[in-house]
Order: structure tokens, then sequence, then C-alpha cells
């Protein structure tokens, strides 16, 4: 397995496809559904489904984009400090769908040095919270 720490500071040279299918997600407010990335990549030129489920697995390896799993939705990282791709966490309210990036050192460190009672560590995790965000949460 490669270990990849790659930090958004580094420029990274995105292919035409990559860029196209970035900004997309970049520019949505909320997480893209797959569905919805082929429905309005075609109209750009990029029709086959092959092309960008590869650039969207380019994307996420790059840490530019995150996956969140039990949406099958792509989101766009706008963590600075998220320097690792494969360890991600994010909140999901169940009320509004809206899906935040949690950006938590205490969280982070915690994890990075979990091991389970087997010994057992984790190189690479995708956590989702899911819960009411401010705006749902009743007053
Ligand atoms: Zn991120
Ligand atoms: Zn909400």
């Amino acid at each position: 397995m490669r270990i990849s720490k790659i930090g958004n500071m580094q420029k990274q040279t995105l292919s035409k496809n990559q860029k196209i299918i970035f900004d997309l997600i970049d520019k949505s407010a909320e997480p893209l559904k797959a569905y919805s990335i082929l429905f309005n990549v075609q109209k750009k030129g990029i029709k086959a489904p092959l092309q960008v489920y590869r650039a969207l697995d380019k994307l996420v390896e790059m840490g530019k984009i995150h996956k969140i799993e039990s949406r099958n939705a792509f989101i766009a990282c706008h963590n600075s400090s998220c320097q690792v791709a494969k360890a991600t966490a994010f909140s999901i309210c169940e009320l509004c769908e809206k899906v935040t990036e949690i950006s938590n050192l205490g969280l982070s460190k915690y994890l990075a040095k979990f091991k389970d009672k087997n010994g057992m560590k984790y190189s690479k995790y995708n956590l989702e919270f899911f819960g009411l965000c401010k705006k749902c949460m009743p007053k």
C-alpha cells in the first residue's frame, strides 16, 4: 500500500477532466452525488462514466475532494490542515443534510495514536458523525 501525504500547499496539476470535475464539486454548496456529477459533466463533453470515476478516484487520492460514503457523494476539501487524504471526519445533519468536514486537532491526534485492544493501529479512516446542525437544533 502506498501511503501518500499530500499537503494542500503543494501545487498539483490537474488533468482537464479532473479540473472540470473538481470545479463542479468545489462550486457546489452541498456534496454532489456521483450520478449528478456524471449528469453535469456530460454537458461538458466527458461522456464515459469510467473517465469520471477515474478522475474522482484520483481527486480523492490527491486529497482535493473527499467521499461521503453514506451518501455516495463528493465534497471539496476546504480544510487546509487536512494532510492525510485517507483520514477524514465529517459531521452530517440528519435533517438538512448539511455536511461539514471536521477539523479538530484533538480528534485527529487521538485517532493517529489510537490502537484497538488487540494492538491494531489504523492508517486510514473515514468517519461520519450524524446529528443536528445548529440551524436544525430545536430552540
Ligand atoms: Zn479535507
Ligand atoms: Zn441541519
